[in-house]
C-alpha cells in the first residue's frame, strides 16, 4: 500500500556551526518506509554508513567506525571513557569551550588528566612536545577545529608530535570532518570523533568514533561506560548486523544521503567551497568595519568569530532578529569576557547565499549606530 507524502519547507541559511543547512535530498530522505531496525536491510544501511565515514576519512584499510545515537558530545564521552584505561593519563589541550568540555567529561568519570593551554591561545607545539616527552601521558586529546573561536589547531603537527612521544591521539574533528582534507591512514590518527550534523550535512542525532584497528583489544578491555562502549557498539553491529540499542531510524536514512553527497562532491571540493564561502563573509564583514577575534593564520576558514569589543552599542539579539527575518541564522559567541558573534559556513551553502548574508548585514548596519 502506498502513502504519498509531500510538503514544502523553507530553505533557511543557517550560519550556526551545525545543525547545518541540509540539501533537499537529505530532507526528503527522512521520509521513508517505517522499518524495524533489527531487519537485515537496516543492518546493511548502518554498515554502509560506517564504510562511507571511513571512505570520507581515507581510513578504509586502517580504521573502524562505531556509531552512536547521540549528539557529538556522546562521541566525546564514548572515546574518553572507552580508550583511556584506569592507569592511563591523558593530556588535554584546552584552548576553547570544547577542550574544556573534554576536561569536564574526564572530571565526571575520574579519568586521570592534565590540561595545557588557555582560552583563545594557539597551541605552543614545543611546549606540547616537552610535556609529552615527560613520559607521564598515554593519550593526548585535542580539538581540531575549536568551534568556540574558529581556531584551527595544527592537527597533523600535533599528531606527529604525540606519536614521536609514543602517545595515542584523540582528536575531536566535530566541526571539520568531511570538509577538511585529511587522511586517517596517512596521519595514523588513533581516535577521531565527529557527528552527523556538521560538515557532512546530515540531520542531528548520530555521532561516531573512528579508531585505528590496532586499538580493538585495548578498547575491549578498557571501557568504563555502558551505553557509550566503543568496542561493544562496533562489535555488535559487525557480529549481529544491528546496533545494540535503538538507532534514530530516519536520521540514518538522511545520513546515508548526506554521506553519498559528501563522497560525490569530494572532501577536497567541499573544502574549496567552504573556504570560498568563508572568504566572502570575511571580505564583506571587513568592508563593513567589523574586526575579527583571531589573526588570519589561526583561522579555520570554517567559522569566523567577529569581535564586538569596539562596538559597545551593538546588540546581538537585535542583530539576530533582523537577520532571522531574512531567513538567516547567526550565532552568539561563547568566549568568556569577550563579546563576539559567530558565523559558520558549514552546510549546503553556496556563494550566492553568502552574498545574500553580506547584503542583509549591510542593510542592518546602515540602519543602526553602535557606538
Ligand atoms: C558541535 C561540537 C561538539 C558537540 O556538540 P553537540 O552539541 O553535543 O553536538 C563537540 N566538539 C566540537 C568542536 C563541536 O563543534
Amino acid at each position: 500500500m502506498k502513502q504519498h507524502i509531500s510538503k514544502s519547507v523553507n530553505r533557511t541559511i543557517l550560519l550556526n556551526p551545525g545543525p547545518a543547512t541540509t540539501s533537499a535530498a537529505v530532507k526528503a530522505a527522512l521520509v521513508a518506509d517505517d522499518i524495524c531496525p533489527r531487519e537485515h536491510s537496516f543492518g546493511d544501511l548502518m554498515l554502509r554508513l560506517c564504510d562511507g565515514l571511513l571512505a570520507i576519512g581515507d581510513g578504509a584499510e586502517t580504521h573502524e567506525a562505531a556509531l552512536f545515537a547521540a549528539s557529538g558530545t556522546g562521541a566525546m564521552e564514548a572515546v574518553l571513557t572507552s580508550a583511556i584505561a584506569k592507569d592511563d593519563r591523558v593530556l588535554i589541550l584546552t584552548n576553547g569551550a570544547y577542550g574544556f568540555r573534554m576536561r569536564d567529561i574526564c572530571n565526571t568519570f575520574g579519568i586521570s588528566h592534565e590540561t595545557l593551554g588557555r582560552y583563545g591561545e594557539f597551541p605552543d607545539l614545543e611546549k606540547v612536545e616537552e610535556v609529552l616527552q615527560s613520559g607521564q601521558f598515554s593519550h593526548l586529546a585535542f580539538i581540531h577545529h575549536e568551534t568556540s573561536t574558529g581556531m584551527l589547531n595544527q592537527l597533523e603537527d600535533i599528531t606527529a608530535i604525540a606519536h614521536r612521544s609514543g602517545v595515542a591521539v584523540i582528536v575531536d574533528m566535530m566541526s571539520s570532518f568531511g570538509a577538511y582534507p585529511f587522511s586517517l591512514s596517512q596521519t595514523q590518527a588513533d581516535f577521531v570523533i565527529s557527528s552527523s550534523n556538521k560538515c557532512i550535512h546530515g540531520m542531528a542525532g548520530l555521532s561516531y568514533v573512528l579508531f585505528h584497528k590496532k586499538h580493538l583489544p585495548a578498547l575491549e578491555k578498557n571501557s568504563r561506560g555502558y551505553y557509550f562502549d566503543v568496542f561493544k557498539q562496533w562489535k555488535n553491529l559487525h557480529a549481529q548486523h544491528q546496533l545494540r540499542f535503538t538507532p534514530p531510524v530516519q536520521i540514518c536514512y538522511a545520513f546515508d544521503e548526506a554521506i553519498t553527497e559528501t563522497l560525490k562532491e569530494t572532501v577536497a571540493e567541499r573544502w574549496k567551497r567552504y573556504t570560498g564561502n568563508w572568504q566572502i563573509l570575511y571580505d564583506g564583514l571587513k568592508q563593513l568595519g567589523f574586526r575579527f577575534l583571531l589573526p588570519d593564520a589561526q583561522q579555520s576558514r570554517i567559522l569566523l568569530a567577529v569581535d564586538l569589543s569596539s562596538l559597545p552599542g551593538f546588540s546581538f539579539d537585535d542583530f539576530h532578529d533582523a537577520l532571522q527575518h531574512d531567513g538567516i541564522t547567526v550565532y552568539p559567541g561563547v568566549i568568556p569576557e569577550t563579546r563576539t558573534f559567530r558565523v559558520a559556513v558549514i552546510g549546503d551553502l553556496y556563494p550566492d547565499d553568502m552574498h545574500r548574508v553580506v547584503a542583509s548585514i549591510e542593510a542592518y548596519v546602515h540602519k543602526r549606530t553602535f557606538s
